[in-house]
């Protein structure tokens, strides 16, 4: 029995074991507080990577995975995950990951690249649990979250994962070793996470200002966030700036200067 791939879930199955194996090797996770982590792997498909996270004697695997057909696969090659229930069949966008008992402070897998952005949102917000993840994305998508300030691939989502998450860019993946073949090349990022537990400013402004500021990325900031900057001196340094040439720092000394414009 073989599992057809399916356009409409991002379904492209690495068919290089070598890759699978570097990914798996990727995880390079030590925590006190986490003898035996559990890693959940989103997206198994037909299990090659799951082989290679399997025999890593460091970890706990559980996989999450919303194609039935895949599901039914793994059920029935890979019986000791079955057997210890490890297998969830569902959606890991709707899954309530605090409905498990167990913390899942590792994350992989080679994701469905149609909803990247939504997973890493997702994992955002279960920043205080996901302490390390190892993902195979879209080669754009690994630039613009590696990325620093200054390159035209840094985005929101940079901002909000480098706050809270060391980012490293591992290695690129060639898209003939897949079936079928992707449109986009791949890489292998690393994220892991950073001792910040609360940025030193109004988080949710933060946030919102970084959005905001994204939304029109090619105006300066005096036009992109005008209604913040009302009142404020006109030498103010930030106004002539493009969102791009903020560092995660720069954001932030910016909220806490115009959330005190915003209270007087
Ligand atoms: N890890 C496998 C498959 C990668 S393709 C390999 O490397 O060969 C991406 C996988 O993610 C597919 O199996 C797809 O069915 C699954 N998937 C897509 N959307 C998902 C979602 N929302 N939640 C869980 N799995 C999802």
């Amino acid at each position: 029995m073989d599992v057809k791939p399916k356009k409409k879930l991002g379904q492209h199955f690495l068919t290089d074991e070598n890759i699978a194996q570097r990914i798996a090797n990727s995880i390079d996770f030590k925590d006190e507080n986490y003898p035996k982590p559990i890693c959940l792997e989103i997206g198994p498909g037909t299990g090659v990577l799951t082989k290679y996270l399997m025999q890593n004697q460091d970890i706990d695997l559980n996989v999450i995975e919303i194609d039935q057909e895949s599901v039914e696969y793994l059920m029935a090659n890979y019986p000791s995950l079955y057997n210890e229930n490890r297998i969830i069949g569902g959606d890991f966008l709707q899954i309530d990951l605090k409905k498990y008992l167990q913390d899942f402070p590792i994350i992989c897998g080679n994701f469905p690249y149609n909803i990247s952005s939504q997973i890493f949102f997702k994992i955002l917000d279960h920043k205080d649990t996901v302490k390390q993840v190892v993902c195979m994305i879209q080669r754009e998508v690994a630039q613009r979250i590696s990325n620093h300030e200054g390159t035209k691939e840094y985005g929101i989502l940079s901002v909000f994962l480098q706050a809270y998450y060391d980012i490293e860019y591992l290695f690129g993946v060639d898209e003939h070793v897949f079936n079928p073949p992707p449109k986009v090349k791949s890489a292998v990022i690393r994220l892991k996470r950073n001792n910040v537990e609360q940025l030193p400013c109004d988080e949710k402004l933060f946030r919102r200002i970084v959005k905001e500021s994204f939304n029109l990325r090619r105006k300066m900031l005096r036009n992109s966030l005008a209604k913040y900057f009302k009142g404020l001196p006109e030498e103010e340094k930030y106004l002539t700036l493009r969102p791009e040439q903020l560092s995660v720092n720069d954001f932030i000394e910016l909220t806490n200067l115009l959330s005190k414009n915003i209270v007087e």
